[in-house]
């Protein structure tokens, strides 16, 4: 691989507007100023656009993502059960994958609604929420082995399955055709955005999946949140905090998930605790209080933050991964369906920040767009709609870049440098960087580096730059 010499690029802590060179040798930046000829260098022209670190979303659904390009999207867009029926029976392949449904769309869903739909094919439905599927009876049949005693699988008064499954994903897949999905897409896609870096929030990655990730070799570096305990991932992948993903109408005891938070911590492990009501955070809180922090702990969404609770995360140093987008895709339904009592702590940010709490922005991929120019412009809390959710809690985009530019393993920390040892995931903007985050959600990207290797991305589209 040839040393790259990055020519006139705006670097971060380098005195505003003075352009430096930047050499990469290897998978590492190795001189940052004036750079002499290098020879054999490949050389980039930068004309002064920024070069950054390589952005990390924090959390991001890697399977999932790749899957729903092939799956029946049943968000907003469908209203009625004749238009999910409709984009249910247009959907090539055997098996029908939809995602993204909410019950304002046709109601609420199981085997017998879905039969009335589509009787003839298994139909598999994920809530938007991520945390249920719902089977039609023929999908239900396949998957009929895969059904445990579990209140997760929800029965009816005569003890049969109603097609509605919570927190499934693990153990459902077993009964799935085995496609193999392809990552490539997916990952040149982030590449495209300058991502170098995704926690992959599953939770309870099964072997099968564990081999889907280990065998599609992503540019990006991955860390799983969902890696099994005493198994060895395989190479390219790291394993991080644990993820815990709390049921939310059936919430553990204070006991039981201190413990589960203890016995992580004694393997060495962090936690990142699944948080989306204001319950289950203060539980959270309360458990880690009690188990005592380690080094890596989070919490995932924080969607409901209540009053105290910041001071709270503050003082444990728990860090919080939080979900711009959603306020943009999901506000209008929020304002719609959320008490009024609890909106103005929805989805914090400005707040968290200025309690002293770590805060680091994520997609959530695929429920919601993976672009995090898109995610850092969404900092503004404008819904889809058109209002301003929560105005108190909006946070300038060189916030949220920032947490995109944070470490891995300490979400929402220092903000990662270019200079020399670091290591040579980094993304080339076109323009320097005040101009690129004013101009979000355009995608500002111009090239895009993983271990000291430049992936071309084409030209900008004439739309979004100039
Ligand atoms: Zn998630």
């Amino acid at each position: 691989m040839p040393d790259t010499v990055f020519r006139d690029v705006e670097v971060a802590g380098r005195g505003g507007g003075v352009a430096v060179d930047v050499h990469v040798r290897d998978a590492t930046v190795v001189a940052v100023g004036e750079v002499p000829h290098v020879p054999g260098a490949q050389v980039v022209e930068a004309r002064g656009g920024a070069l950054l670190p390589g952005l990390h979303d924090h959390h991001l659904h890697l399977l999932a993502t790749a899957a729903g390009a092939a799956s029946v999207d049943c968000g907003p867009r469908v209203r009625d059960r004749e238009e999910l029926a409709a984009a249910l029976r247009s959907a090539p392949g055997a098996w029908v994958r939809g995602v993204n449904y909410h019950e304002r769309s046709a109601g609420d869903l199981d085997r017998y609604a879905l039969d009335a739909l589509v009787p003839d094919r298994p139909v598999r439905i994920q809530h938007r929420s991520g945390a249920l599927w719902m089977l039609n009876s023929r999908a239900l049949a396949l998957a009929e082995h895969v059904l445990d005693r579990s209140p997760d699988v929800e029965r009816d008064a005569a003890g049969a399955p109603t097609g509605r499954l919570w927190r499934y994903d693990a153990r459902l897949r077993p009964a799935l055709p085995r496609t193999v999905s392809d990552l490539g897409p997916l990952g040149r896609t982030l590449l495209s955005y300058g991502v170098t870096g995704i926690t992959d929030a599953t939770p309870n990655l099964d072997t099968g999946a564990l081999m889907l990730l280990g065998h599609e070799a992503l540019p990006q570096k991955v860390l799983l949140l969902g890696a099994p305990d005493g198994v060895p991932v395989p190479s390219g992948l790291r394993a991080g905090p644990r993820k815990l993903h709390l049921r939310d109408h059936d919430l553990p005891g204070l006991g039981e998930l201190t413990e589960t938070v203890a016995a992580s911590h004694r393997l060495g492990r962090p936690v990142a605790v699944h948080c989306v009501t204001a319950e289950s955070l203060v539980l959270t809180v309360a458990a880690l209080r009690a188990a005592g922090v380690l080094p890596g702990d989070r919490i995932e969404h924080a969607a409901v933050v209540l009053p105290g609770l910041a001071a709270d995360l503050a003082q444990l140093d728990v860090a919080v991964v939080t979900q711009p987008g959603f306020v943009r895709e999901r506000g209008d339904d929020y304002l719609r369906a959320v008490e009024p009592g609890e909106l103005p702590y929805l989805y914090p940010y400005r707040s968290l920040i200025d309690a002293g709490v770590r805060v680091a922005p994520s997609s959530d991929a695929p429920h919601a767009s993976p672009d995090p120019w898109r995610t850092i412009a969404d900092a503004d809390r404008v819904t889809s709609g058109g209002v301003v959710l929560g105005a108190d809690e909006q946070v300038g985009r060189a916030a949220v870049l920032a947490g995109y530019l944070s470490p891995a393993d300490h979400p929402g920390g220092p903000v990662r440098q270019v200079r020399p040892g670091s290591a040579a995931d980094l993304c080339l903007l076109w323009t320097p960087l005040a101009q690129a985050l004013a101009a979000a959600p355009a995608n500002p990207v111009r090239l895009t580096m993983t271990g000291g290797r430049l992936h071309a991305l084409g030209s900008p589209s004439e739309d979004t730059l100039d």
